[in-house]
Formats: structure tokens, sequence, C-alpha cells
């Protein structure tokens, strides 16, 4: 993660450092623009297994780093978890917890996904049981310790 940050630094992109990703949602209506995106949280839960229809894919930033053009539908799913939509053809590019300053684009919707990686798997005490995960990457009953964002 280092690395890549100073390779993408190195190339004098924007701002401080910060890899600039852009995304947009299936018909073109909604386009963002993140800055400093995390690194690819698979979530298992059982919320976010009914919202998406299999599991979450998450990559965090903070509200103050994420530019959105165009109408998204934010509703909220559970306590204070919401997810935004395009408002004209549904796709789901938003997900965020009103608790905290981050929010997390859904990385089907990037443009290009260069820099980021895939950091493991969560919640698996709550998977479903259809699926096989052998991709080798860490996994977690709940969260690991240390949290997200390392
Ligand atoms: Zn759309
Ligand atoms: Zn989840």
């Amino acid at each position: 993660m280092k690395a890549a940050a100073g390779a993408v630094a190195a190339k004098g992109g924007g701002g401080v450092g910060e890899a600039v990703h852009h995304g947009k949602c299936l018909c073109g209506a909604v386009t963002y623009r993140a800055r400093g995106l995390a690194d690819i949280w698979y979530c298992h839960c059982t919320q976010c297994r009914a919202l998406t229809g299999h599991y979450l894919a998450a990559c965090r930033t903070t509200h103050d780093r994420l530019d959105v053009d165009g109408d998204v539908v934010w509703a909220r799913h559970s306590g204070t978890s919401e997810h935004a939509r395009c408002a004209a053809c549904g796709s789901l590019l938003f997900w965020t917890n009103r608790q905290t300053d981050t929010i997390s684009v859904l990385p089907g919707s990037l443009d290009s996904t260069q820099g980021i990686a895939e950091r493991g798997h969560i919640y698996l005490s709550e998977r479903g049981g259809y699926y096989a995960i052998s991709d080798g990457l860490p996994q977690f009953a709940t969260y690991p310790d240390e949290g997200l964002s390392a």
C-alpha cells in the first residue's frame, strides 16, 4: 500500500499524493470523483447480502473527499447505515454509516481500480451458504481487531 501510494504520487497526480479515482453508474447519469480510496473489503453480513444480492465490495474514503455529480437517492437500511443508488438506473454506488465520517464506494462502479488492492473478508459469521471463498485473502468472523483502516 505504501509503495503503491508513492508510485501514484510520483506520477504527478493531484493534491497531496492522494490518488484520484473516477466512477459512474450504469447509465452514466451519476459520475463521481474520489480521493484517497482505501483497499477493498468484502462484507458478508446479512444486511450487505440482502442489499446487493450477493456480498458487498467496498473501499472507503471520507465524505469530504468524494465529489458526486448527478442525482442519487439515499435510503436507510438499518439504524445509521445508508446506501445510495443512481436515481435513474438504480446502480448501487455508495454506502455509509452516519455515525462515522467515512463513505464507501462500491468498486464495481470505478472506471479503474489501479492502485487499489483487495484486503479481505469480514462478517464471515453471517455469510451465505451457497458460495466458497478461495481467494486466499484474510477472513474474519466480524472485524479484524485493528479495524479496517490498516
Ligand atoms: Zn445511472
Ligand atoms: Zn455488511
